[in-house]
């Protein structure tokens, strides 16, 4: 949250983004190209086929991206991040990668590093990203067989991000964790530190944006009380974690989802760095701030211009990115990590409802802190 960062004035990075902020302008940009993907993830909230995205629009051309690049740079957008579905994927990406780079823009992408051709590779090469982020699947062939159904799938990540290291790009791992892959975290902790690399957990999964995969999220992810497991305990302890969790399953009886207070206006504090300078194309050419908040009033820069969409968004900052009352005096809300208006809308479809999800998740993590506590202090 804005509130809580801590901006050092000589640093490039943060006075760009306090002066955006200033100015109410935008300075970073997601092009969500295409919702299709190499890899079919049961808890993906993106990827579908083309028979069901027929009825969300359809994918936006090159000459479309290319000219919606211009106008954010226009607009003075610097960082540019390409992401999907897998976007190496969309028929155009050679292209606009390497338009977008002589445009002057910083590029990152967001991948699942299964599906470099020789193409892509050269592209690499020759233009380098800024940074490449790479969610992991599994730690071995059978585990990424069994949640992204392809069985050579972690052979072909880890040897395109020995790629881009050998050509010195950064690489952000994240690992997304569910009940299929869970008990992959020592190969996967493993994994990263031959690598070179540390990585982000993410435990919380939501269901498909437009609410048509093909899977269930809800079946593969984790429960509030394993996910609070998994929180506390390393990585080798996976196993352990996930029996752990259905004793701190039955605290749930103690549980209360918190009420909002009647008379309590909602305060306008709750905003990140990206609420006031970000924004997010999809590949149907809605726009929001985040990607998270995908269908929440969606902005057309492709029909209205970008400029239009932009001043559209800022119109309605406050009204959105607002904390609703019951947060503001639940006594979680300072462990309460993962409660943005993008997150509550992802979870409930409103941005000003609190996620059940999230709370029970909060109040059995700082049980369970709680109690580990305890048996140290009893040692
Ligand atoms: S790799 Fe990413 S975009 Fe592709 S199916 Fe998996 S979660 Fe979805
Ligand atoms: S989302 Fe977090 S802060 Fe809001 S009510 Fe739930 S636990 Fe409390």
């Amino acid at each position: 949250m804005i509130r809580q960062k801590v901006w050092n004035p000589d640093w490039i990075e943060d006075r760009l983004q306090q002066k955006a902020i200033q100015l109410r302008r935008p300075l970073s940009c997601i092009f969500e190209l295409t919702y299709r993907c190499n890899f079919h993830c049961k808890m993906c909230y993106v990827r579908m086929d083309d028979e069901q995205a027929a009825s969300f629009g359809r994918l936006r051309t090159l000459d479309e991206w290319l000219d919606m690049a211009a106008q954010i740079r226009k607009a003075g957008v610097f960082y540019l991040t390409l992401s999907g579905g897998e976007c190496t994927l969309y028929p155009g990406f050679e292209t606009l990668y390497e338009k977008a780079a002589r445009m002057g823009f910083c590029l990152n992408i967001m991948s699942n590093a299964g599906a470099y051709t020789k193409s892509i590779r050269d592209l690499f090469r020759r233009i380098p990203p800024r940074n490449v982020a790479v969610t992991l699947y599994g730690g071995c062939n059978e585990t990424y067989d069994a949640v992204t159904g392809d069985p050579q799938g972690f052979d072909k990540v880890i040897d395109n991000i020995r790629f881009l290291q050998s050509l010195g790009i950064p690489v952000k791992l994240n690992f997304t964790i569910i009940r299929e892959n869970v008990l992959d975290y020592p190969k996967v902790s493993k994994t990263a530190g031959e690598l070179g690399l540390p990585y982000n957990l993410i435990t919380d999964i939501t269901q498909h944006q437009r609410g048509v995969s093909l899977y269930d999220a809800r079946s593969s992810r984790l429960t509030p009380a394993e996910r609070a497991c998994i929180a506390c305990h390393p990585p080798q302890e996976a196993a352990l974690a996930m029996e752990n969790a259905r004793e701190l399953e039955k605290e749930l009886v103690h549980f209360r989802q918190p009420v909002a207070p009647e008379t309590l206006p909602p305060s306008q504090q709750d905003s990140c760095i990206g609420s006031h300078t970000a924004c997010a194309i999809m590949w149907n050419g809605d726009m929001q701030s985040c990607i998270s908040m995908n269908g929440y009033h969606p902005k057309k820069p492709f029909d209205v211009g970008f400029e239009t969409a932009w001043a559209q968004l800022k119109a309605e900052q406050e009204e959105t990115f607002r904390t609703p009352s019951v947060c503001q005096v639940c006594s979680m809300a300072d462990e309460c990590l993962q409660n943005c208006s993008a997150r509550r809308f992802e979870g409930t479809g409103i941005p000003f409802e609190p996620d059940p999800y999230t709370c029970q998740y909060t109040y059995l993590l700082k049980k369970y802190k709680t109690i580990n506590y305890k048996k140290e202090q009893a040692k």
